[in-house]
């Protein structure tokens, strides 16, 4: 059996990974306002310990790494930590997942340093109430780096939108529109009840059916055929738009039989699936010197202990506590 297949027959070869809890905005539905515990520098993987633990993964089939955080872009020297990664050979894909607000100066470094494909959170299009949203007024910022993202050559820069009813879907046109005018992948993600913040309530919920309905009032979506670096998203064009939309929908239509993904969260666990807290540490075995080959046996673990499927619509409270910011989404 390859090291990489699961008990459910899925070749695990993506490996998400949260570089820092740390982050420059303060989402209410990612970060909680009060008592927000950080880890200690010191249990944070180091970039050394994050390439050791890429490069075990590799040998087991990993092939495609996405840096996430926390905000990735306030870690120090993060674009060195991106050119190590894209020299790591059998990395064929590597994207990062920021929050945009330091990408009007870090999208040259970050392009120089090998990464071709990036995604933006942005959740709505209002500065007003994008720092209602973040708790900062730095919608701005994420707006002039958007456009330097597309001066720089990054392709596709995808726009990440968690839709929440009463707060962005009356934005659902607007970022429509902006899949015309510009290049960009506007990618409508469906609300996840993680962290157990109690923020998370059914009424809040949107399906992507729900808000693809919406968006064929502005005219019909075309359907572009699924290629294997989509992961979950549901592609589609309007007609003689620039850019596009996609749909992910972890509630909705669950992705699980086609789950590929292992993340490594920022305190160094391997956790195997994103709304089950059970997880394979990495990082003690790692500080106490354990080969190359006991890591891998700690990857295969992971794998094996992925779940079939996420029960993420009946979590009772007390489950999948870990805050999003420390495992990346
Ligand atoms: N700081 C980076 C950013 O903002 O993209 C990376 C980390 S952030 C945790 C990654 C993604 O998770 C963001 O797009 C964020 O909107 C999304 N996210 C956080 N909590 C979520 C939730 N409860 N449901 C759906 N998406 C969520």
């Amino acid at each position: 059996m390859a090291p990489n297949l699961d008990h459910y027959n899925r070749e695990i070869t993506y490996l998400r990974v949260s570089v820092i809890d740390r982050c420059n905005l303060r989402c209410f539905y990612c970060t909680p306002v009060k008592d927000l515990k950080l880890f200690a520098h010191a249990d944070i993987l180091s970039y050394e310990e994050i390439l050791k633990v890429i490069r075990v993964g590799t040998d087991i089939g990993i092939k495609k790494v996405r840096l996430t955080g926390g905000e990735p872009l306030i870690r120090r020297n993060f674009a060195h930590l991106v050119e190590s990664v894209c020299r790591i050979p059998r990395i064929e894909d590597i994207s990062v997942t920021t929050n945009g607000v330091l990408l009007r100066e870090m999208a040259l470094p970050l392009f120089e340093a090998g990464i071709r494909r990036i995604n933006v959170s942005l959740d709505t299009l209002n500065p007003l109430k994008y720092t209602k949203i973040t708790r900062r007024e730095c919608f701005h910022d994420v707006w002039e780096g958007l456009q330097v993202a597309e001066e720089v050559g990054f392709s596709p820069i995808k726009v990440n939108v968690v839709a929440i009813r009463g707060l962005n879907d009356d934005e659902l046109l607007r970022f429509a529109n902006l899949s015309v005018l510009r290049p960009y992948h506007i990618r409508f993600i469906e609300y996840m009840p993680i962290g157990r913040d109690g923020n998370w309530t059914p009424e809040k919920y949107i399906s992507s059916d729900e808000i693809k309905a919406e968006l064929e009032i502005f005219g019909p979506l075309y359907k572009i055929p699924h290629s294997t670096n989509d992961g979950p998203a549901e592609r589609y064009r309007f007609e003689s738009a620039k850019g596009e939309i996609g749909f992910i929908s972890p509630l909705s239509h669950h992705f699980c039989p086609s789950c590929n993904r292992l993340r490594l969260t920022a305190d160094g666990k391997l956790r195997p699936c994103l709304f089950a807290d059970d997880e394979v540490d990495i990082k003690t075995p790692l500080r106490n010197g354990c080969s190359h080959e006991d890591l891998k046996v700690l990857f295969r673990e992971a794998i094996a202990r992925k779940p079939r499927e996420h029960h993420a619509e009946t979590l009772e409270k007390g489950e999948c506590l870990r805050l999003m910011s420390t495992i990346g989404g």
